[in-house]
This record gives C-alpha cells, sequence and structure tokens, in this order.
C-alpha cells in the first residue's frame, strides 16, 4: 500500500511502531502533490521545505523515545488561517503577500501535537461561497470529477484530504463551510460547537458565527484534529473554559438506545432524489443498529438562509473595515490623497462577492433599516435556536441532508448568488444556533458523486453526533471508496 492511501490513524500507529518515518510520509505526500495538484488546485501556498524540516524534528522526537498524538502527520491548514512566516491571504487579493507575525492557536495547537503543515489550502475569499471559485487566485476542482466545484468556502481542505494530497485538514465553518466541501468530496467534516474551538487567528468573516473545523477521510481521523484544536484560549474570550471529554470515547459503534431526529423542513422539493434516498437509507440503517428514529419539527427552518444572510453580511461589513491598504498587504495609489487610497485598495483589492457582503452588510445596519433587518434577523435567529432546543429535548440527535444536491459544474452557479446560496440551507442553520455538527458520507450519485449525511447535536454535544457518525460509517463502506479522477 502506497502511504499516502494510510488513513492518518493506521499512518499513526505505524509511526508509533516505527514501520515507517515522518520523512517518508511527508515526502510521498510532496511527490503526490507534485503529480496531482496541477489537475486539483487544492493549494494556494506549498511549503514543503518546512514540511520536511518539521517531519524531520518530528522522526528526531520519536527516535529520543518522545511521542504525540499528531506526531509525524502531514495535515493542510485552510489559508483564512493565519501561520508565522507563511503567507496568508483568506483567498483575497487585498491580502496578496501578507505574512502574519503569529500563529493562529488551532495551528500552534496541531504542531504542539506533533503534525506537520504541507501548506495552506484554497478557500473562497474571506471563506464567502460554496464553492472555492470566489478565490481571487485559482479555481479548485473536486478529485471525484474534475469539472466539478469541491464545494466550499473550505473547497481546498477537503479536496485534498479526498485526493490524498494531506491526512487531514483545517477548515472554518460560518454557514457550512466545513461540512458542505466535505459532502462534496465524499470525506468528512466536523463543525463544532461554538465556543468550543479558538478562532484567535482566524481572520473574521462573521465573528458570532465563525468556527474553526476538521476534516479528515474517516470519523476517527476527523476526530483525531477536533480533539486537539478543542479547548480554551485565553486568547479567544468566547472559547468555553471547560474540559474537553475524551472523543475517541464516543467511538465505540454502538447506537441502540440513541434517539435520532428527523426533520419534516428538511426533505423538500428540489432536493435531488438520489441525495433523499441515500439519506433515508442511512438513517434506516442507523435504525437497523438499535437507534430509535422519530420525526421532528425545525418550523423557522425556512427563514435560516434570509437570517444568515442579514447577520452574516453584517458582521463581514465590520470585520473587514480593517482591510484598508495601511495595516495589511497591498495598497493602491493614492493620487487623491486618503480617501482615493481607501477607495482604490478595496476597490481593487476585493472581489465581487466579498464587495456584495459588505455592501447588503452596511445597508443591514444603516440607521433606519437596523430595526427592520439586522435586529429582526437577531431575533428570528432566537427563533432557529429554540426550534433545535425543542428537538433536542426529545432526541439526541438529528439527521439530515447535508446540502440538497451533489457536486455542481465549475461555472454553474457563479453569476446566480442566490442559486449559491441556497448550497447552505441545511446547514447554516445549524451556525445560527451555534450547535455543533459533521457531514460524513453516505452515498454515490449516478454520476459517481458523493453525498453527505449530517449529523447534528446540541451544543457541546459532539459525542454523541460522533457516536451516530462512526456506528454508521463502520456499518458503511463509503469511506473506502478512492476518488476516480474523472475528466469529465
Ligand atoms: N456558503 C456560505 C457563505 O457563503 C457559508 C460560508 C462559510 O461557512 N464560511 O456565507
Amino acid at each position: 500500500m502506497t502511504l499516502t492511501e494510510l488513513t492518518l490513524t493506521e499512518a499513526l500507529s505505524q509511526l508509533r511502531a516505527r514501520q515507517i518515518s515522518a520523512v517518508e510520509l511527508t515526502q510521498a505526500h510532496l511527490d503526490r502533490i507534485a503529480a496531482l495538484e496541477p489537475r486539483i488546485g487544492a493549494y494556494l501556498t506549498l511549503t514543503p521545505e518546512r514540511a520536511l524540516e518539521q517531519a524531520r524534528q518530528a522522526d528526531a522526537r520519536r527516535a529520543n523515545g518522545e511521542d504525540a498524538p499528531l506526531l509525524g502527520i502531514p495535515l493542510g491548514v485552510k489559508d483564512v488561517l493565519c501561520t508565522e512566516g507563511v503567507p496568508t491571504t483568506a483567498g483575497s487579493r487585498i491580502l496578496e503577500g501578507f505574512v502574519p507575525p503569529y500563529t493562529a492557536t488551532v495551528v500552534q495547537r496541531l504542531f504542539a501535537s506533533g503534525a506537520i503543515m504541507l501548506g495552506k489550502t484554497n478557500t473562497d475569499e474571506f471563506a464567502m461561497g460554496s464553492s472555492t471559485e470566489n478565490s481571487a487566485y485559482h479555481i479548485t476542482h473536486n478529485p471525484h470529477r474534475l469539472d466539478r466545484i469541491p464545494g466550499g468556502s473550505s473547497g481546498g481542505s477537503a479536496a485534498a484530504v479526498a485526493a490524498r494530497l494531506a491526512m487531514g485538514a483545517l477548515g472554518t465553518d460560518t454557514g457550512g463551510s466545513v461540512r458542505q466541501p466535505a459532502a462534496m468530496c465524499g470525506v468528512v467534516g466536523i463543525k463544532p460547537s461554538y465556543g468550543r474551538v479558538s478562532r484567535y487567528g482566524l481572520i473574521a468573516f462573521a465573528s458570532s458565527l465563525d468556527q474553526v473545523g476538521a476534516l479528515g477521510r474517516t470519523v476517527r481521523d476527523a476526530t483525531a484534529l477536533l480533539q486537539i484544536i478543542s479547548g480554551h484560549d485565553p486568547l479567544d474570550s468566547t472559547s468555553l473554559n471547560a474540559p474537553v471529554p475524551d472523543y475517541s470515547a464516543a467511538l465505540t459503534g454502538k447506537v441502540k438506545g440513541l434517539r435520532i431526529g428527523v426533520p419534516k423542513e428538511y426533505f423538500i422539493s428540489g432536493i435531488q432524489p438520489e441525495v433523499e434516498a441515500a439519506v433515508r437509507a442511512a438513517i434506516a440503517q442507523l435504525e437497523a443498529l438499535g437507534a430509535e428514529i422519530r420525526e421532528v419539527s425545525l418550523p423557522h427552518t425556512d427563514y435560516g438562509l434570509p437570517i444568515y444572510y442579514l447577520i452574516a453580511p453584517a458582521e463581514a461589513s465590520a470585520n473587514l473595515a480593517r482591510f484598508d491598504g495601511v495595516r495589511y498587504g497591498p495598497r493602491a495609489a493614492n493620487g487623491g490623497g486618503m480617501w482615493e487610497m481607501y477607495r482604490n485598495t478595496r476597490g481593487t483589492g476585493f472581489g465581487k462577492e466579498v464587495k456584495r457582503r459588505i455592501m447588503l452588510g452596511t445597508y443591514a445596519l444603516s440607521a433606519g433599516y437596523y430595526d427592520a433587518y439586522y435586529l429582526k434577523a437577531q431575533k428570528g435567529r432566537t427563533l432557529i435556536k429554540r426550534d433545535f432546543d425543542r428537538a433536542f429535548a426529545e432526541v439526541d440527535v438529528i439527521a439530515t441532508p447535508t446540502a440538497p444536491r451533489t457536486a455542481f459544474r465549475i461555472g454553474e452557479k457563479v453569476d446566480d448568488p442566490l442559486q449559491m446560496y441556497l448550497e447552505d440551507v441545511f446547514t447554516l442553520p445549524i451556525n445560527l444556533a451555534g450547535i455543533c455538527g459533521i457531514s460524513l458520507p453516505c452515498g454515490y450519485d449516478a454520476e459517481n458523486l458523493p453525498i453527505g449525511l449530517q449529523i447534528l447535536a446540541p451544543a457541546f454535544g459532539e459525542e454523541k453526533a460522533l457516536r451516530a457518525a462512526y456506528a454508521y460509517e463502520q456499518s458503511a463502506e463509503w469511506h473506502k471508496r478512492t476518488p476516480a479522477f474523472a475528466e469529465n
């Protein structure tokens, strides 16, 4: 078996048994990247020398008798997370050439646990999008079919993991950006509860929704990353100061008695019939494994999308005000003085979608419209949260499709923002409610494109979602499929 075919978990045990070295494992990934990356485009920046240096250090630590949870494992990191000494662009021209002076806490924690960074993965600009086509640099291709999008905004991370160009990766999820690309690429993506993971060093999109998440080829692989990145950080006051459970203890394969809710509002017209069939079959399989299935209702589901598209752009318009050509990245010519410099920098530095969000957000927050839009959206957000509170009083987890359809064609929706926004109808209510969710493969459509099953649990109930996800995964074979790299 080639080294890149190993799962992260398998690689760890071979590293521990000294059957392979971190340098060999890292080199195998760099070789595969050299061969396949031109067709996939998963990375914005590759850091091969650094990766090999980290690998040599990992091997030296192991030779010294040391061990660490991810010692010697090569990973990808979404390019919205700051990495000291390595360019960090957030997929935007406005941060071209920006090299952060510090490293995000989550990345720091990966390094402390012995992980190796292969490079920074592609993303929609400032994580705004569902296809990675909004990256200002290049598009990313879905390894299952190269004419399809990998999902977004963590499309580079999902494609890298699916194509075996990394053993796992970090993504971020504001409205679905870890789960939806995981679904599109046939990998596992975990969006932790709001406050579970530090946001320090994450370039903010919408601060009340953003959460860093983990992508892996299997539930166990993604859980290994979740374990490391979770926990309180004094540098992020929204991170919860509470102990982190041993998540691997939830991976028992047993769901007997687990109550699984199926929300009727998530099986709507417009959903691809194969997606519905695969998700329903997965739910039936969980029932066969001993889970109890109940219908639940999340009556405000329809309002999720409009609420999200008021709150997220409002927060984004404030967060993105800092990119003015003074503090970070390139500065445009200032023939006419300061205001013209701001205007030119932002006018040329931001892409279309980012400008659209800034305008929407500024409008929603402006005097006279604030009550009608922003405030109303906040009230609606509370109703959505209450829907989940009520449902979780009756069930332990909720199962839904991750996205209404499988990966669409590159170019199909770029000029139709509303169609693009609709990709996230099943994922963004979860961020609004602050709860956690996992997407994992549950089938393939007739074109060989992966289908994602989403499992939701209450805030800080990650273990429940992991338990259901792992039991299902182990009873199915989807995670063993390799991408086809089909040309069309
Ligand atoms: N696709 C959604 C958006 O464009 C969600 C993005 C995300 O989760 N970062 O806002």
